[in-house]
């Protein structure tokens, strides 16, 4: 059902956005990729998610600006003819105690992790009203509904990015258009992987520490969860079986948070 559908990913030359973009051209979804940096250099992202077949188009829109927000969605619409999927992925992290926090650092982390979101939706919203048909997902985290020491910005994020997802669900409730958050634990990304170097600072701890200690500490099943699963649980959320669900914030997080 979701074959020629039209979808963008953000923050999808890696990691997660990566693997839900693939996931989607698999099942016949036309996408726009984007991410930081040029399309030459995000070559090899981009022929992976080409290989399957579907129109794929690439935007190096940066999430800090709105008008480039905006330019990215524009291209959308003018290389497929709409925007039906949206799935707000791009986030960056940034690990320090408050007092240390850099400003700049919290600014940039609420402006990828969530206002691009909202610049994001606020333009997809109408076309999707027009069609009677949309889904709109965030990557929000189990940090939308816990928090950790050292991470005030992400966590900060993140929670108000649930609020967004819920706030947006019931205004477009009657338009069949649902919107709903993914909440992953520890995802073995390159966003997780590069904050290992400052956790290790923060808690005077080796690399080793890290990841036993503190990030497979807070997971019960001691594994971390794969951007397959994660991109198992968007393909899902964008289909008709899942056209109820809706302002939810849905936990992959190997039961993290049900502690
Ligand atoms: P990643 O570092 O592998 O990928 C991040 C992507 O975002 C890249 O494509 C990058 O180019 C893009 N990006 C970063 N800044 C950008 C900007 N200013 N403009 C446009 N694109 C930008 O990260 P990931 O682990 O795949 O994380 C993806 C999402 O999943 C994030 O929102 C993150 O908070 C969330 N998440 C990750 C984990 C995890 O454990 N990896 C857990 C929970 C939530």
């Amino acid at each position: 059902m979701l074959n020629g559908k039209n979808a963008i990913v953000t923050g999808s030359t890696s990691g997660i956005g990566h693997g839900i973009a693939d996931a989607l051209a698999k099942a016949g979804v036309n996408v726009m990729l984007n991410g930081l940096g040029t399309a030459d250099d995000n070559k090899d992202a981009i022929a992976q998610v080409s290989a399957h077949g579907g129109k794929v188009n690439f935007s190096p829109a940066n999430m800090m600006k709105p008008d480039e927000i905006a330019a990215m969605i524009d291209l959308a619409n003018t290389e497929f003819g709409s925007v039906d999927i949206l799935v707000n992925n791009a986030g960056i992290q940034f690990v320090s105690p408050i007092e240390d926090f850099p400003p700049d650092k919290w600014d940039a982390i609420i402006a990828i992790n969530l206002t691009a979101a909202f610049h994001a939706i606020r333009k997809v919203v109408p076309g999707m009203k027009t069609r009677n048909w949309g889904r709109i997902i965030n990557t929000a985290s189990a940090h939308s509904l816990v928090a950790s020491p050292f991470k005030s910005a992400y966590v900060s994020a993140k929670h108000a990015l649930a609020g967004l997802t819920k706030t947006v669900a019931l205004e477009v409730a009657t338009n069949k258009i649902t919107c709903n958050c993914i909440s992953p634990g520890y995802v073995w990304t390159p966003l997780v992987e590069k904050q290992i170097p400052d956790t290790m600072k923060a808690r005077n701890m080796t690399k080793e520490q890290v990841i036993n200690e503190v990030l497979l500490k807070a997971q019960p099943t001691k594994e971390f969860v794969t951007v397959e699963q994660v991109a198992a649980l968007t393909m899902f959320l964008c289909s008709d079986d899942a056209a109820q669900i809706t302002g939810a914030n849905l936990s992959i997080d190997g039961g993290w948070t049900a502690e």
